[in-house]
């Protein structure tokens, strides 16, 4: 099963400074049918109590501090680093990650930066774990519980997830060119659905790969999770399913063509999910087996019963 992390409190732990719990529905009621949640507070990991006085984020001689809001006297910044080394066996096993929002310890963006007397400087810093785990692993799918109640993000979330823990199992586990050539087949339709260019700009890396194959497997890695970052809009996936259409176009008479059409054309203005042109294929492509198409991602890119698709 998929591990993914997630800020304790997020699971519904009472593990927060005032001693509550940040629990949400879909993170712990939904998605821990689908995937092992591995669940860290960093904050009790460094030994902190629950309840326990609050802490900040404060920018010291250049240097961001995680200190005790009150005196900004107890600095728990070399904690957090010894804490984040300990967990690293544990984080490497994860394909994605789910921070609690706010927190100057798990908060992914937007946290508040006050000055060495505690006046707020902006808010525009990372808590200090997260910031670890950026650090540590670029390319790890990371979203904040919050962000993934809109549709497209949670979208693009659970697709990076899906694609970063086959990219371990395919490529990293089997280094050779081969794989990667793989990986990049069945993800073609994918890549075109979210990012046309940087489908187009990988496929000279995958070509090249044999140069040095450790540097080609980095770079290609690190440009595909950029490419599935943002959510994708309904026009990139009608082009995509009117490539895919495309595949059938000897089998299928006209009544199912047009079927097909259609589907595409609902989905595009917005009266059928995904879904629904998605299924259709899937049917035609039972009944009209086809190799290259049978291997695309982009057909089953999550499971379905995460009922995500819009
Ligand atoms: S936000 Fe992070 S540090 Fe704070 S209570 Fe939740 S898991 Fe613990």
């Amino acid at each position: 099963m998929i591990k993914i992390g997630t800020s304790a409190c997020v699971v519904g732990d009472k593990v927060r400074f005032d001693g509550g719990h940040k629990r949400s529905a879909f993170v712990a009621g939904h998605i821990v049918t689908h995937y092992e949640l591995v669940k860290f507070c960093p904050e009790v990991g460094i030994g902190m109590p629950v309840p326990r006085p609050a802490i900040q984020l404060r920018e010291v001689d250049e240097r961001i501090r995680l200190v005790d809001s009150k005196t900004g006297e107890k600095d728990y910044s070399d904690a957090m680093a010894g804490y984040f080394s300990r967990q690293l066996e544990r984080l490497q096993e994860l394909d994605g990650y789910i921070l609690a929002a706010k927190s100057p310890s798990c908060g992914m963006e937007r946290i508040k930066i006050h000055n060495e007397d505690g006046k707020l400087l902006h808010r525009d810093g990372v808590g200090m774990f997260a910031a670890a785990l950026k650090q540590a692993f670029p390319d790890l799918p990371v979203e904040e519980d919050g962000r993934l109640n809109d549709q497209g993000l949670r979208e693009s979330f659970f697709t990076r997830v899906e694609a970063y823990a086959r990219f371990r199992q395919l490529v990293l586990e089997n280094m050779q060119p081969s794989s990667l050539i793989e990986f990049h087949t069945c993800y073609k339709y994918l890549l075109l659905a979210y990012n046309p260019k940087i489908y187009y700009e990988l496929g000279p890396v995958v070509a090249n790969c044999r140069q040095d194959f450790d540097a080609a497997v980095a770079a290609y890695r690190s440009k595909f999770m950029q490419a599935l970052s943002k959510p994708t809009t309904r026009k990139k996936h009608t082009n995509v399913l009117m490539h895919l259409q495309g595949f059938f176009k000897q089998e299928l008479d006209s009544k199912y063509k047009s079927e097909l059409t259609e589907e595409i054309k609902k989905y595009h203005s917005g009266y059928v999910p995904l879904l629904a042109p998605l299924t259709l294929i899937n049917h035609y492509l039972r009944e009209f087996p086809n190799e290259f198409l049978a291997k695309q991602a982009y057909l089953n890119p999550y499971p379905l019963e995460l009922g995500l698709m819009a």
